[in-house]
């Protein structure tokens, strides 16, 4: 047997496994993604969950030295959704059947956006008849604000980690006292202490990151529980800091296999968590998406962010169907989806089911 088969027939992994996992090449790295195909049609189903992706406000008081809508940015159009253009989105999510939306913002932490945010979930879920689960993407906030907006109905938090190395994490934040790795790892904490789904994230081909780093990221992902899993191909913007650091990068290429392996070794790992195919693959490669489905994602995220704002939400530069708008964006993504085999499950809310065995067992111990 050769020394992949061995690994991908273990039932637990090390850390040198994965890393060597992240390493492979060729009809070797095929055979991986075989073996994930496998896993996930086995646990999750060839079916794929759509969250419409609603991105309501650009403006931000951080300045991560990666991202292009960073508070110091002075050539961001900043803009805030009004609250009919939300509700607006949120019906067209719930008319089309998606069955989840996504609230994602920049992040802040004012009595009035934490008020907005308590409003407009209440409104969401008044006019769509609860039909819709809804995913709250706004940043690191106090206990006491999760709490509020759990209560007002959100049920699932993406709060990406970006790095789960502490040394790498610091390189790609200011020092400044508002960028602590600590108080990110405790806001993840808290979320699953309050009761959401919730969801984290690296990216992948950093400047200064390793294979022994991203092996460490899945087996953070993995100890840590998560529920949902976003990660992607690190892409820069050119009014970043670390637009400085380009020459240092891994070629885009790279950056995508790399991203498909960690894709594919989280579905090993993690068999029955959601994994999103997310929009970064889409820009290095047109079907990156349709390939990260096929090894093991099963969320798609149409965009349902009125047209007019999209150019003006870049995290990174190329992102893909900024110029589309919701319609385009859902028959794009059924096309796609398509040709990956897998189906659309619409009307479905597609709660992670990692979530739920992760929620029996802690009712089980403390009822034992
Ligand atoms: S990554 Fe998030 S918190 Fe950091 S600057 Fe960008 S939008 Fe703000």
């Amino acid at each position: 047997m050769t020394e992949v088969n061995k690994i991908l027939t273990k039932e637990n992994f090390s850390n040198e496994d994965l890393e060597f996992l992240l390493g492979l090449q060729g009809s070797e790295k095929t055979l991986l993604f075989e073996h994930s195909a496998k896993i996930k049609e086995k646990y999750v189903g060839n079916r794929v969950y759509f969250r419409g992706l609603i991105e309501f406000s650009n403006i931000c008081s951080k300045n991560c030295l990666y991202c292009g809508i960073r508070h110091d940015n002075q050539f961001v159009n900043r803009y805030r959704l009004t609250d009919a253009e939300v509700l607006s989105a949120a019906r067209f999510a719930d008319e089309n059947n998606y069955g989840s939306l996504v609230l994602q913002s920049g992040e802040l932490e004012t009595g009035s956006f934490i008020k907005r945010v308590e409003k407009l979930l209440l409104e969401i879920h008044k006019i769509t008849g609860n039909r819709l689960r809804i995913t709250l993407s706004c940043g690191e906030q106090e206990k006491d604000t999760y709490r509020r907006w759990f209560d007002s109905g959100a049920h699932r938090y993406l709060l990406r980690i970006e790095a789960s190395d502490q040394e790498l994490y610091e390189k790609l934040h200011p020092y400044d006292g508002r960028h602590m790795f600590q108080r990110r790892r405790n806001c993840l904490n808290t979320l699953q202490e309050i009761g959401y789904q919730v969801g984290t994230g690296v990216m992948i081909g950093l400047p200064f990151q390793t294979l022994k780093n991203m092996a460490n990221d899945l087996m953070f992902l993995k100890e840590f529980e998560i529920d949902m899993v976003g990660m992607g191909p690190y892409l820069v913007h050119k009014n970043t800091p670390m637009f400085a650091l380009r020459d240092k990068l891994l070629p885009l290429e790279d950056r995508l296999q790399l991203s498909f392996k960690m894709i594919a070794i989280l579905r090993i790992l993690m068999k029955d968590v959601n994994i999103a195919a997310t929009t970064a693959l889409q820009a290095i490669d047109q079907l990156g998406r349709e390939k990260a489905i096929k090894i093991g994602a099963n969320v798609i995220m149409p965009n349902i962010t009125p047209g007019k704002y999209r150019d003006d939400y870049l995290l990174y530069q190329n992102k893909p169907c900024t110029d589309e708008n919701a319609d385009d964006c859902k028959t794009c993504l059924e096309v796609r989806v398509a040709l990956t085999d897998n189906e659309i499950a619409y009307g479905e809310w597609g709660d992670s089911e990692h979530f739920r065995s992760r929620i029996k067992s802690a009712t089980d111990s403390r009822v034992k």
